[in-house]
């Protein structure tokens, strides 16, 4: 196993460097990168799909490569624009409802993403979950002016999810309702959304999500959760799987980090990422290790979550074995 940790390029969920173990078994390599916040009962979803990757690789694909989203952050029209531009991507995620910002502010990036993506591009907006629903359906209808595909997490619980859902036209996609197997089941049963945003790691590895797209019904948009290329090659491989794809992914994420583990990234090109697995590199691995102190305090969080997931019956694949 090979511990990582890698600058951001900018702020998100509030840490700034990405932090992860890879780990090898005999289909390849598999991450586990869950998010500082998350006990072991948590991880132990994410060391799965980690153990998945490794040990018994991904259902065949369907499809050679995934479209997927630019990210377009809170910033300044001007920038917007130039960022959706120049991000050869037919589909663009514009961030709304930031913080110290008003409507005006979400109204001119929403145009100006708009207007550089011309009539045929596709133009959603994430407010994670941000608005109350009153808030929500006023500045939906504002920015609905420039064609949304969808609004994504809108507002913080399911209640006002299905609220704003029967307030507007536009389509609501769930993202933060999402954190665990469970919980697209809740969505669909509380009518709260007409999309649910899927992850490979929280849902604990490729067939599980399958399993979980399949279950809930309603299509998905499959995201990363900002990994390296050895965990959007997971992401990609389960949006390959899925009988259809409607809608871009949100897998275009290895821009927001400063380096990689592989020689060669699964960065965008032309709009998309091929489906394919890179191996990590021995220059970039060298790269990006961190300290001992953050290795050992990885090696710890990983063998806690192996105690989880093996006293849950997960795999009797033991951790040691991957150790390199
Ligand atoms: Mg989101």
């Amino acid at each position: 196993m090979r511990v990582y940790s890698i600058p951001m390029r900018t702020r998100f969920r509030g840490v700034t460097r990405r932090e992860g173990v890879l780990v090898h078994g005999p289909a390849g390599w598999g991450e586990f990168s869950p998010f500082a916040e998350y006990g072991p009962a948590e991880c132990a979803r994410w060391l799965a799909a980690a153990r998945e990757a490794a040990e018994d690789g991904w259902p065949a694909p369907v499809r050679t490569r995934i479209p997927v989203n630019a990210t377009i952050p809170a910033v300044g029209p001007e920038e917007a624009h130039a960022m959706a531009a120049a991000s050869g991507c037919r589909t663009a995620k514009v961030k709304v409802a930031e913080r110290g910002q008003d409507e005006a502010d979400d109204i001119a990036r929403v145009e100006a993403v708009r207007d550089a993506l011309g009539p045929s591009g596709r133009v959603r907006v994430d407010a994670n979950g941000a608005w109350d629903p009153g808030t929500a359906a006023r500045v939906i209808r504002a920015l609905d002016r420039f064609d949304l595909e969808y609004v994504e997490q809108p507002c913080a619980t399911l209640e006002e999810l299905a609220r704003v859902r029967r307030l507007v036209d536009v389509p609501i996609a769930a993202d933060e309702s999402i954190r665990r197997a469970e919980d697209p089941l809740r969505v669909r049963a509380a009518e709260a959304a007409d999309i649910a945003v899927i992850k490979v790691q929280p849902l604990g590895g490729v067939r599980a999500a399958l399993r979980v797209a399949e279950a809930c019904g309603l299509p998905v948009v499959v995201s990363s959760a900002v990994e390296t290329s050895v965990g959007l090659a997971a992401g990609a491989a389960l949006a390959a799987a899925l009988p259809e794809l409607p809608f871009a992914c949100g897998l275009g994420t290895l821009p927001l980090l400063e380096d990689d583990v592989v020689a060669d990234p699964l960065r965008p090109v032309d709009g998309a990422i091929p489906v394919r697995r890179p191996e990590p590199d021995q220059d970039a691995l060298r790269r990006v290790h961190p300290g001992e102190e953050t290795a050992r305090r990885w090696r710890a969080r990983m063998e806690r979550a192996a105690a989880v997931l093996d006293a849950a019956g997960g795999t009797a694949w033991p951790i040691g074995a991957v150790g390199r």
